[in-house]
C-alpha cells in the first residue's frame, strides 16, 4: 500500500470519525434537554391559577349571596310581623327590602356568570393538561430513542478510533505532524485526489512531473498551490 493510499485511508476514517463525534455532541445536548415543555407547563400553571381565582370569587360571591338572603328574609319578616307599625319606618324597611332584592339578584347573576367561566376553565385546564401529557409522553419517547441513538454513535466512535489508532500506526511520525497539521489548517482535508492532473481540492493543475511522483505514491507529495498532500487513486 502506498502512503498516500494508507494517507487518504486515515483521512476517511477521521472524517468519519468527526462527523459521528458530532452526532454524538448534538444527541447528548438534547438528552436531559426539557426546554421544549417550558411553554405548555407554563401555560397549564396560567390556566389552573386562572381556575382558581374563579373558584375563589364564586365561593365570596356565594357567601354574599347567603348573608343578603338571611337579611333579606329576617327584614322581610320584620315587614309582616306587625311589630313595626310606624308607617315612615315600614315604608324605610320595604325600600330596604326591595333593595336587597335588587342586591341579591345582581349577586346571583354574577354568580351564573362566574359558573360559565369555571366550566371554561375547566375545559381549558383538561385541554392543556392532555396536551403537556402528549407532549411528555413524546417527550419521554425521543429522549430513549436519543440515549439508544448515543450509545449506537458512542460505539462506532470507539471502533473509529481503533480503525484510526491501526492506521495512524502504520504512519511514520514526521508524516503523521504534517497529516495532522494539514488537517487543522485546511478545513479537515490534508489529503486531496488527484484527477485529470488537476487538484481536487483547489482545482490547480499540477505538473506531468508531480502528478507521476503523487502516483507513484512513495514519498509526501504536495500540491504547489495549497500544500495539501497529494493522492492520485489507482484504477
Ligand atoms: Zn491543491
Amino acid at each position: 500500500m502506498r502512503l498516500a493510499d494508507l494517507l487518504h485511508d486515515l483521512q476517511e476514517v477521521d472524517a468519519r470519525l468527526d462527523g459521528t463525534r458530532r452526532s454524538l455532541e448534538l444527541i447528548r445536548h438534547q438528552l436531559g434537554d426539557r426546554s421544549s415543555l417550558d411553554s405548555p407547563t407554563h401555560d397549564l400553571a396560567r390556566a389552573r391559577e386562572a381556575l382558581h381565582q374563579v373558584e375563589t370569587a364564586e365561593r365570596d360571591l356565594e357567601l354574599q349571596a347567603d348573608s343578603r338572603r338571611a337579611k333579606m328574609v329576617a327584614d322581610e319578616k320584620k315587614l309582616y310581623s306587625g311589630t313595626v307599625t310606624n308607617p315612615k319606618e315600614l315604608g324605610s324597611l320595604s325600600d330596604e327590602v326591595n333593595l336587597e332584592k335588587r342586591a341579591l339578584d345582581r349577586t346571583e347573576t354574577r354568580l351564573l356568570e362566574l359558573l360559565e367561566e369555571r366550566d371554561e376553565s375547566t375545559r381549558r385546564v383538561a385541554n392543556l393538561r392532555a396536551a403537556l401529557d402528549q407532549q411528555t409522553k413524546a417527550w419521554n419517547e425521543a429522549q430513549t430513542h436519543a440515549a439508544e441513538r448515543a450509545e449506537e454513535l458512542q460505539a462506532a466512535v470507539s471502533s473509529l478510533q481503533e480503525r484510526r489508532d491501526a492506521l495512524a500506526s502504520q504512519v511514520d511520525a514526521p508524516t503523521r505532524s504534517t497529516y495532522d497539521a494539514l488537517r487543522r489548517q485546511k478545513g479537515g482535508i490534508a489529503v486531496a485526489g488527484v484527477l485529470q492532473r488537476t487538484c481536487q481540492s483547489c482545482h490547480v493543475g499540477l505538473t506531468p512531473a508531480i502528478e507521476q511522483r503523487a502516483r507513484m505514491g512513495a514519498e509526501l507529495v504536495h500540491c504547489h498551490s495549497c500544500g495539501r498532500i497529494l493522492y492520485v487513486p489507482i484504477n
